[in-house]
């Protein structure tokens, strides 16, 4: 049996991190350094989010540039990360008997991307995506996730990518540095004491944390990443912080990491 490996969220914030160099950026280069070789990444992006639950299955996948306004060396990058075909019939397999659509026309988008091009430069990591049903409830993919913790112990790193803070609309686009807002600080700072708790309930049911979480995660798709990471933690296992600090006032970077320290 391959070492377990851990499970972590990444918060990704701005796409311009794909092609910076900032605290972020190295905490991911380190993160890479840090965690033993995987055999390949299962990567559960915020930008996958579709009314069906899909897994990439072609053995190429094209690096997807979802977004606009950004410089074109931006829209240049490639990340050449094979995929892995056995890994997406094997997540089809934990799944079942939900029917997971193997998938060919997707590929790497910039949530996945723009991480692991520091995390693991060289691309030489297979990576399969996993898309997030738009149309379940936060319990769903909660359930997901831990029906995927077999996964760490088949040399499979789990990487969830979103932000547990995702306010586009108060982010200070150009405008740094800016405060973090005090709804984003106190919204992280309760859902970084219930994990550590293991109290997972109130993280599902995260509409009903009130004004705080609502202005933390006015839409779920960049949210709901984390749930799967959560899901795979088992009982006693660590959990840390590798990444830390609130982007443009509004945007958690927060990393989430499931595992114990080797
Ligand atoms: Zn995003």
């Amino acid at each position: 049996m391959a070492q377990r490996m851990p499970a972590i969220f990444f918060g990704h914030g701005n796409p311009m991190n794909a092609i910076g160099h900032n605290g972020y950026t190295e905490a991911w280069r380190r993160i890479g350094e840090q965690t033993p070789r995987p055999k390949a990444i299962l990567a559960i992006s915020a930008h996958w989010y579709i009314p069906a639950t899909a897994v990439t299955a072609n053995a190429a996948p094209r690096t997807i540039h979802d977004f606009g306004g950004f410089p074109p060396e931006l829209s240049q990058v490639q990340y050449p990360a094979p995929g892995d075909p056995a890994l997406a019939s094997r997540v089809r397999q934990l799944l079942a008997p939900l029917d997971v659509k193997p998938d060919e026309s997707w590929g790497l988008d910039h949530g996945t991307w723009s991480v692991l091009k520091h995390v693991y430069p060289a691309a030489d990591v297979p990576v399969v995506q996993l898309g997030i049903d738009e149309t379940k409830p936060a319990s769903f993919h909660f359930e997901l996730g831990s029906r995927l913790t077999p996964l760490r112990d088949e040399g499979i790193l789990i990487a969830g990518s979103g932000n547990l803070v995702h306010n586009l609309h108060a982010y200070a686009w150009g405008r740094h540095p800016a405060a973090p807002y005090d709804w984003a600080l106190r919204f992280e700072a309760k859902a970084r004491e219930l994990m550590l708790a293991g109290d997972y309930a109130p993280l599902i049911d995260y509409e009903k944390l009130g004004r705080d979480a609502l202005l933390s995660v006015p839409t779920p798709e960049h949210y709901l990443p984390l749930l799967y990471v959560l899901g795979t933690r088992r009982d006693g296992e660590g959990l840390s912080f590798p990444v830390e600090g609130m982007d443009g006032g509004s945007i958690s970077m927060l990393a989430v990491r499931v595992g114990n320290k080797a």
